[in-house]
Parts: C-alpha cells; structure tokens; sequence
C-alpha cells in the first residue's frame, strides 16, 4: 500500500512541487517500503527519532526536520539535516548558524509563519518575521541559507478557511522574496489539505497519513 500511496501521490503533483514523507512514529520496514518506491525526501518531528533512522537507512535520503526544534539539540541534526522547516526565533537561527560553522557547512531553512487561527499552531508573525530578516544579526549569517516559508493551517472542514491561510502564507513569501536571495519554497499542506496548498502555490507538501496510514499516538 505505501508505495501506491506514493506513486499516487506523486503522479497527481505538478511540476515543482516536492513530497516530504512524513514518517514520524513508523518503523524502519515502512520507510523501507517508501524508499523502494523511490521516495528520498522524510520528514520526522523528533530528533531523537530522526538521528535514529539517519543512521540505519541509505545515506542517500534527504532528512528534513518538520517538529519544534529545541536550541540544545541542533546539534544531534547539524551534521546530516537537509531542511528544518521549523525556524520560529532569531535565537534558534543562531544556534543552528553555530553548528552549521562547526559542521563546515551551510544549513538549509525556512520560518515557520504562524497562519492558522488556532492558538495551539506556533510560528512567526509578519511583524517578527522582518525583524529577523531585517535584523544585522541575521545578515551576518554566513552558514545559514534560508529558503522560504512554512505554515501550517487550522484542523478544521472548512476548505475556504484552510484556503485563505495559504493564501496569506503565499503572500508574506511574495512580499519578501525579491529581497531574500535563497527564498523559493514554501511548505505547506498536509493529508487531508494538501491539495489545495498545492493550488495556492505549495513547493512543498509534508504528507504522512496518506502514504503510512493513521498513527497510534498523535504527534
Ligand atoms: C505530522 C505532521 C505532518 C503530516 O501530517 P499528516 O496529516 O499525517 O499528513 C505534516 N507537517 C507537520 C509539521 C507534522 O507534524
């Protein structure tokens, strides 16, 4: 089922847009599964978890990090992580800016805008936002590239809400793209929304349910 799951999923994507396979709490054998199907792009929300599956499966798999990220474990992910989609303060900016130079590398993000009307979904503001782009701090990085923008939108059935939250994702990333020399993707959209991320102009969609299936403990 996982790799239908997959080659679904794929098939129906426009040109551009990404699949991350979010495969938080599923065990080795299902991301085997999806890694045959030619999935290389998994996204996990724990470190512990992450760093886990980093050492066991092909290191030809692109980790992205899609779960609130504490200052004191950048460091478990600096050396491997392709993508953290979960920036949400100049101080973590910073941390991973410190690790990313002790690793010789440059580590790829985005910043997590908060879109959703519900209170239990973190992120940016448009306001925090530019001070951090704007600050001298920030562009003095030189290990950072930051790519764009996540969001994620309310739980709710109401598609016109989920609609307008992209929309207002989509505009904040036009506003500062022309300013930004690394801004080109913007990550949104989940299982039972992620179609129309996609028509709002998703680059990149974080789906799990929909290729694993539904998960015992929600995280
Ligand atoms: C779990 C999770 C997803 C995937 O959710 P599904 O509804 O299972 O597709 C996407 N993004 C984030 C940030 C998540 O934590």
């Amino acid at each position: 089922m996982i790799k239908e799951n997959i080659k679904t999923i794929k098939n129906n994507l426009p040109i551009g847009v990404k699949l991350v396979a979010v495969s938080k709490t599923k065990p080795i054998a299902d991301l085997r599964q999806a890694y045959e199907a030619g999935q290389r792009v998994f996204g996990e929300n724990r470190v512990q978890e992450l760093c886990q599956k980093y050492e066991t499966l092909p290191k030809d798999i692109q980790w992205h990090m899609i779960g609130h990220l504490q200052r004191n474990k950048v460091k478990y992910i600096a050396p491997f992580v392709h993508l953290i989609h979960t920036v949400d303060s100049l101080k973590l900016l910073e941390e991973i800016e410190k690790q990313a130079k002790k690793n010789n590398r440059i580590i790829s993000v985005l910043l997590q805008i908060k879109i959703a009307q519900e209170s239990t979904k973190s992120g940016l503001t448009l306001q925090e936002l530019k001070e951090i782009l704007h600050s001298e701090i920030f562009k003095k990085m030189k290990n950072i590239s930051v790519e764009g923008l996540m969001g994620m939108a309310t739980l709710t059935k109401n598609t016109q809400q989920i609609r307008s939250e992209f929309k207002s994702l989509k505009n904040i990333f036009e506003k500062f793209k022309n300013e930004q020399p690394h801004f080109k993707r913007i990550s949104m959209g989940m299982s039972t929304d992620y179609p129309i991320a996609v028509e709002e102009g998703s680059t990149l969609i974080r789906v799990g349910t929909a290729i694993f299936g539904t998960r015992n403990k929600y995280t």
